[in-house]
């Protein structure tokens, strides 16, 4: 059995993540007891769980509990953005991404200390993109396995960063209530605290047989497994993607033209990294608007042949959102995102340069991603990005 010496687990869980979403979109419900949903709770502010309200509540029972909490319909729109914007930061950080939900994910970093650093400073950084990228506080649990992974970021949340190392695992472990033990809901919970088992520790003094006799063979030997932090189980990343994407929200203040091709500039320099790392290729570029009035526009090109070459896409993208300057211009922008989709595997031996491509361009593009990958996205910025003026050219699309 595969058994990892080093923790390179991450669970990242962002903390109340619809009430925090709110609380970004509105200034006024910051620090503010914040309940989404009126009929039943979908999500409560830390302020509204300090009175005891929790998601799936009632919400008559919620508004007893804390009668000046604000109550607002959800938004599952801008729900669903944050969490594209942030599932972005994770597919930066690491190849392997396991989602779990709309707002949590297991990340494997492993094999990636000599290009990105310790686990710990991975999630650290991790954790301030999340924050300056999609404005939302997320924490971060970090350890061998994903049990505890998950276990370490519960104990840490709100706005945390938990690393158990391998040596302290258990020491960690066993003073914890039994409840944090993944699959002991409320009727193994009664049971356990029934025999006067309330710490995991107590759990894992008990033998297997012990333990199948109180809550079933399946339940029994589970447990018996993680409370002594048994859980092989990797980071499965899944299906191969149908499409690489990234996107940027520009915040209501109306946005210039260069502004917003600054944002895009560097929305694709991100997409077309994350192909190279994948080894894919794509033939259509697609660009998603959002406008101040909530509507929402797409637009894509499909190319000749496939390519990870970020000029290439850079320029297609630019011409999709020149095409669309009139709209903007009279509604205002307020997320931009590009994708690439019609995606294969790269083979290098038979990658065809687009006929406006350059090998060079690819080159530059690879030495690029070495020095990005080793000393951080900041280390080599295009050249638009520092000062349009001195920007590069970058060639149109032949008609
Ligand atoms: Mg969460």
């Amino acid at each position: 059995m595969f058994v990892r010496r080093e923790a390179t687990i991450l669970h990242a869980d962002l903390d109340a993540f619809y009430a925090s979403v709110e609380q970004r979109d509105d200034p006024r419900l910051r620090g503010k007891p914040v309940i989404v949903g009126a009929g039943v709770v979908l999500a409560a502010s830390y302020e509204a769980k300090a009175y005891g309200i929790r998601t799936a509540m009632g919400g008559a029972q919620a508004r007893r509990l804390c009668p000046n909490a604000i109550v607002v319909p959800p938004r599952m729109s801008a729900y669903s953005d944050a969490s594209k914007a942030v599932f972005d930061v994770f597919e930066d950080t690491t190849p392997s991404v396991e989602g779990l939900s709309i707002d949590e994910a297991f990340l494997d970093v492993s094999g990636l200390r000599r290009v990105a650093g310790s686990p710990e400073a991975i999630a650290e950084r991790l954790r301030r993109d999340v924050r300056e990228r999609a404005g939302l506080p997320i924490t971060v649990g970090v350890a061998r396995t994903k049990f505890l992974a998950k276990v370490a970021s519960g104990v840490a949340k709100p706005d945390g960063l938990l690393v158990v190392p391998p040596d302290d695992e258990l020491a960690f472990l066993h003073p914890l209530a039994v409840e944090r033990l993944w699959g002991v809901g409320p009727i193994t919970s009664a049971k356990l605290r029934g025999l006067g088992i309330r710490t995991v520790g107590q759990v894992a003094r008990l033998s297997a047989p012990i333990l199948v006799s109180i809550v079933g063979r399946a339940a029994g030997l589970h447990l018996h497994a993680l409370a002594h932090n048994r859980d092989p189980r990797r980071v499965e990343t899944g299906k191969r993607r149908r499409s690489v994407g990234g996107q940027s929200a520009l915040g209501r203040r109306r946005r210039s033209p260069e502004d917003v091709d600054a944002v895009l500039v560097g929305l694709v320099d991100r997409v077309t990294r994350r192909l190279r790392k994948g080894k894919r290729i794509g033939r259509t570029v697609v660009v998603r608007f959002r406008f101040d009035d909530f509507t929402r526009a797409t637009r894509s090109h499909t190319l000749p042949d496939p390519t990870a070459a970020t000029l290439t896409i850079l320029a297609t993208a630019r011409m999709l959102f020149h095409a669309t300057l009139p709209v903007v211009r009279e509604k205002g922008l307020t997320l931009i995102g590009i994708a690439v989709t019609n995606l294969q595997d790269e083979d290098g031996a038979t990658q065809l340069l687009l006929p406006f491509e350059r090998r060079s361009e690819i080159d530059v593009d690879v030495a690029l991603d070495a020095i990005k990958g080793r000393f951080g996205s900041d280390a080599v910025t295009r050249g638009v990005l520092l000062g349009r003026k001195t920007g590069w050219t970058v060639p149109l699309l032949p008609e």
